[in-house]
This record gives C-alpha cells, structure tokens and sequence, in this order.
C-alpha cells in the first residue's frame, strides 16, 4: 500500500541573526494506512516541528532544508502555497492540544463541519448536511441532530476535541497529525479520545501521527514509535518491541516515567538534565550530558540510526561501545 506519509531524511533549519538552528536533523518516518505512529519526546525534542513541517505549516522563520515528504505517494514538501493549501485540506487533518484554536467561536458545528466538507467536495447542502451527522456519530457525541445547531462554547473539552476529530476526518483525509490531542483535558476524558483515534483509524484506513510526551498514551494507542531527542529520531520500532525491549537510554529514561510499567522493564530511575536548547545542542550524540553510560565517544561523534533486531536505535552501545 502506499504510505499514508513518508518522511524521509527531513532538515528544518531556523535562520537567525546569531546563525542557523538545525531544530530537525535527518528526520525519517513512515506511516502505513490505518496505522498509528507515536512520535514521543521531551519538550523540544522537535515532534511538533515534524508534525508542522509535514502540514507546511512551519512558522516563520522556520524553513524545510533537506529531504522530501509524501503525503499519500505525493510529494508535498515543493508545493506551492495554494497547491499545498488544496492539498492540506483534502489529504490531511490536523488536531492540537486546545480544540478551541480549530473552531470558530461565531459559528454552530453544523456550519463549520457542512463548510469543510463543500470545499473538499462536489456535496450538495442537504448531502452535506447528512456526511456531518455522520461524522459527529462517528465520533461519539450523544443527540447529534441537536448538537449540528450549538455553538463551541457549549460542548465540554472533550466533547469539543471530538468536534475537532470530525472535521479532521471531514474531507477523508490519508493522515492525521495529532499534536498533544489530549493534553488539555481531564484524566478520566483522555482515554476515551485516545480509544477514539484507535477505532477512527482502524475503521477508516486513515494514517496518523500522535505527537506526545506521554510513553503511557504511545504504549496504549500506537502501532509503531518513533523516539525524538534534540531535533534526532534516536529509536524507532513497533510499540511492544520499543517498550518490553527498549534500546537507547533515553527510551529507558522515557520508560521509567510510566508507572504501570516499573516492574515489567528495567528502567533508570530518572533522567537527570533537561533537553538541550537547539542552540546549545551537544556535539556527537545530543543525550551525552545526560546519559550513565557515555564514555569518550558519545561527545566525539554522532551515532547512526541502525537496525538492532525488530528496532533501529543511534546509540553507540549497540555499534561496537562508547570507548
Ligand atoms: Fe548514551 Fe553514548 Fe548511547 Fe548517546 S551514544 S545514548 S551517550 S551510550
Ligand atoms: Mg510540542
């Protein structure tokens, strides 16, 4: 099947006048059809700078300067601004952390969801009309025929993210890049979002791309990860593999944070340190600072991304030791 996305050796660079910040450093992902890739980090690993990327929604300064992007087999990252306009809304959905940035305050769903769908389709009003109904019973909102007619600010944070989801899915898109989509909503709502993506995406074929912080929602809601360190994927397998397996120390790190699984891997307690700033990025491999086994080579060269068994990892524990 063609890939739902396909990122391959992508560079983000931020011109500055104190010189240039690689921020995303020969970034490749893939995600298959109905299958969900969780891109997994600290704060300023670069996840959210992939995810804009792949939309072409890069704020300014930011600037793609190397490697290419596929969206369903078609290649995005040259478009023009209204190719990739047309392109953005038809193949890719989008779904944030605050679902009240994708709404407008003015209008009732109904409007908002018939509008997305009209743009992307030849639909008359009354087919559109009946898609939007669909669309918010698909994603589970009780009494749908009277919530087409309410505004944003009437539905809960979580009943509102299921909003946003709808018309993420509006004009059937290949992917959706989901950026923090539970992160601001109660611990008992985030679950069900998270169930929610899984069951959209097996049910539709859509890819998705779950950007998170959180190994816990990664270890309940993806097929694959892809681990994130200073702007590098430093680990990338299936979900079981990076968890009962995990083969770069920052991934152990990572691990140590979810509790339910303390016993089943052996973890580092914490890690120490902060990411690095993008400015301030460690020569060799970024996690050196922080790492309990760097020895000399860590901060003297930068360790590939290699195959180890069902995973790739870039550490030089796995390539010949840190000596
Ligand atoms: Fe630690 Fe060295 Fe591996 Fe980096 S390459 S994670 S510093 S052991
Ligand atoms: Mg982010």
């Amino acid at each position: 099947a063609i890939p739902a996305l396909e990122v391959s050796g992508l560079s983000v660079e931020f011109p500055s006048r104190r010189g240039t910040l690689l921020a995303i450093d020969h970034v490749s992902m893939r995600i298959a059809p109905g299958e969900i890739l969780g891109v997994v980090g600290e704060s300023g690993a670069g996840k959210s700078i992939t995810g804009l990327a792949v939309l072409g929604l890069l704020e300014h300064p930011g600037r793609i300067s190397g490697g290419e992007i596929h969206v369903g087999g078609r290649r995005v990252d040259t478009l023009s601004e209204a190719e990739l306009t047309k392109v953005r809304g038809r193949e890719m959905g989008a779904i944030f952390q605050d679902p009240l940035t994708a709404l407008n305050p003015l209008f009732t769903v109904g409007k908002q969801l018939v509008e997305t769908i009209r743009l992307h389709s030849d639909m008359t009003k009354q087919a559109a009309n009946a898609r939007a109904l669909e669309l918010l019973q698909s994603v589970g909102i009780p009494a749908p025929e009277e919530r087409l007619r309410q505004y944003p600010h009437q539905f809960s944070g979580g009943m509102r993210q299921r909003v946003v989801i709808a018309l993420a899915l509006a004009a059937g898109p290949r992917l959706i890049i989901a950026d923090e989509p539970t992160t601001a909503l109660d611990v008992s709502i985030q679950a069900q979002i998270t169930a929610l993506l899984r069951r959209l995406c097996d049910e539709t074929g859509v890819g998705i791309m779950l950007v998170t912080h959180d190994m816990g929602v990664i270890a309940e809601t993806a097929d694959r990860v892809c681990v994130m360190y200073s702007g590098r994927v430093v680990e990338s397998g299936p979900v079981e593999d990076v968890i009962h397996n995990p083969q770069h120390p920052y991934t152990k790190g990572l691990m140590a944070a979810i509790p339910s699984l303390h016993d089943r891997v052996e973890t580092l307690a914490q890690i120490d340190g902060s990411m690095p700033r993008l400015n301030a990025r460690p020569p060799g491999c970024a996690f050196h600072p922080r790492c309990p086994h760097a020895g000399p080579k860590c901060s003297a060269a930068t360790p590939p991304l290699v195959s180890v068994g069902t995973t790739s990892a870039a550490c030089w524990l796995q390539q010949g030791g840190c000596q």
